[in-house]
C-alpha cells in the first residue's frame, strides 16, 4: 500500500510557536505575555470597523490601495514602495519564501523573535543563529561574519524581541559596508514607535540609502490593533512589487483596513497613548534596577528578566500574583509594560527575587 501523504518532514519537526498565555476567564489577571497595547481601541476604530462590517459579502481592496497610501504619505515615503499583509510576520514570511531556495541559510541574530526560526524552516530555509551579546543586543561583527555564499536573508531586530535593545545607526553602517548587495537586510522595527535612543538605527533612513534594504512594520504594538492583523514592508518598488505578487491575494481583510486607516488619522491619540507606555516603563525599569536587577536597556514596550532557569517557576509565581507574563525555558523571561496595577505586581515580585537571593 502507498504510504499516507506527510507533509515535509521537515515541517513535522518544527517548534511550535509559543503564544504569550492568556489569563483564565473571570481572574482580574494582566496579561503581560504578548507586548500587546493596554489601551483598547478608540470609539473612532471600532465604528469604522462596524461599518466595514457591513460589506462583508464583498471581498477587501487587494492591494489595499487607500491604505498603502495613507502608509506611505505618514511616513513621508512613496506608495510604491510599501506592500501590506497580514501581520508583519505574514510579510516576512512572504519575504522568505520568495528570497530563498532550499538550503539557502537566513542569518538572525538569537535568541530573538521565535517567529524567525519558523518562517525560514517553513520557507526551505537554514536558519544561522548569532548570539547575542551579553546586554541581549545583535552582535553585528558577529553577524556579518556569518554571512556566506549561501546567505540570502539577515533578520535584524530592533528593539529585539525579547531583549529590547536597538541595534545603533553607526553599527548598522558599518554592518551594511560589509553585506553583499546580493544580500537582503530585513530589519524588523515591530517597536520602533516605543524607541527613544537618539543613537539608534532609522530603518526607513537605511532603506532610502541602500536597495537591499527592506523594513518591516506593524499595527500590532503602537497601535493597538494586534487582533486585526496589519503589517507591512518598506523597500525599494522593485523588492515591493516582487513581495505583492508573492503575497496571498487579499491578504488583508477589509475591517483591518479600515480599523489601520482610521488609526493613522489618530497619530496624536497613538502617540500620546505611546508617551504613557513610555514613561511606565521608565519607572519600571527604574524600580528594577534599584532593587538590584540588571536589566538590558528596554526599548519596546516590554523588558526582559534574565532569570535563567528560573525562568518557568518566575513565570508561575507572577501568574500566581495576577500577571501573565512569557518564560523562555532556562533563559528568562519577558514582561510587557502594560496596566499600572500589573506592573506593581511583577514589580513586587520581582524585589521580592532579589531579597531572596541576597538573604
Ligand atoms: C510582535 C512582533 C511583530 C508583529 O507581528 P505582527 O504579525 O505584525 O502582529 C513582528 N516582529 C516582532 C519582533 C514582534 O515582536
Amino acid at each position: 500500500m502507498a504510504p499516507a501523504f506527510r507533509f515535509r518532514a521537515d515541517i513535522d519537526s518544527l517548534p511550535a510557536y509559543v503564544p504569550g498565555q492568556r489569563p483564565p476567564a473571570g481572574h482580574s489577571t494582566y496579561k503581560l505575555s504578548s507586548n500587546e497595547n493596554p489601551f483598547p481601541p478608540s470609539a473612532a476604530v471600532l465604528a469604522a470597523v462596524a461599518d466595514a462590517a457591513a460589506d462583508l459579502n464583498r471581498y477587501p481592496d487587494m492591494y489595499a490601495t487607500e491604505l498603502v497610501a495613507a502608509i506611505a504619505a505618514h511616513l513621508g515615503t512613496e506608495p510604491d514602495r510599501v506592500a501590506v499583509g497580514n501581520g508583519s510576520v505574514a510579510v516576512l514570511e512572504t519575504v522568505l519564501k520568495a528570497a530563498c531556495r532550499p538550503g539557502d541559510e537566513v542569518v538572525h541574530a538569537w535568541r530573538s523573535f521565535e517567529a524567525y526560526p519558523i518562517a525560514i524552516q517553513v520557507a526551505g530555509a537554514t536558519g544561522v543563529r548569532v548570539p547575542v551579546r551579553e546586554d541581549g543586543s545583535h552582535d553585528l561583527v558577529a553577524m556579518a561574519d556569518a554571512i556566506t555564499d549561501r546567505t540570502r536573508v539577515v533578520l535584524v531586530c530592533s528593539p529585539n524581541n525579547p531583549t529590547g535593545t536597538v541595534v545603533h545607526d553607526d553599527e548598522m553602517w558599518a554592518f551594511l559596508a560589509r553585506v553583499p548587495r546580493g544580500v537582503l537586510v530585513v530589519m524588523d522595527e515591530a517597536y520602533v514607535e516605543f524607541v527613544r535612543d537618539d543613537d539608534a538605527a532609522d530603518g526607513l533612513a537605511l532603506a532610502a540609502e541602500f536597495k537591499n534594504v527592506l523594513v518591516l512594520r506593524t499595527f500590532s504594538k503602537a497601535y493597538g490593533l494586534a487582533g486585526l492583523r496589519v503589517g507591512y514592508a518598506v523597500a525599494r518598488p522593485r523588492l515591493i512589487r516582487g513581495l505583492r505578487s508573492a503575497s496571498t491575494p487579499f491578504g488583508v481583510n477589509a475591517l483591518a483596513q479600515a480599523a489601520a486607516l482610521t488609526v493613522l488619522r489618530e497619530a496624536k491619540d497613538v502617540a500620546v497613548r505611546c508617551e504613557r507606555i513610555i514613561a511606565e516603563r521608565t519607572r519600571v525599569l527604574a524600580a528594577l534596577r534599584e532593587t538590584g536587577w540588571t536589566v538590558p536597556e528596554a526599548q519596546g514596550n516590554f523588558y526582559w528578566l534574565e532569570v535563567g532557569r528560573h525562568a518557568v517557576s518566575f513565570a508561575r509565581e507572577a501568574a500566581a500574583s495576577g500577571a501573565v507574563v512569557r518564560a523562555f525555558d532556562g533563559e528568562g523571561v519577558r514582561v510587557s509594560v502594560g496596566e499600572i496595577e500589573g506592573n506593581d505586581s511583577v514589580l513586587r515580585l520581582a524585589a521580592q527575587w532579589q531579597r531572596m537571593r541576597v538573604s
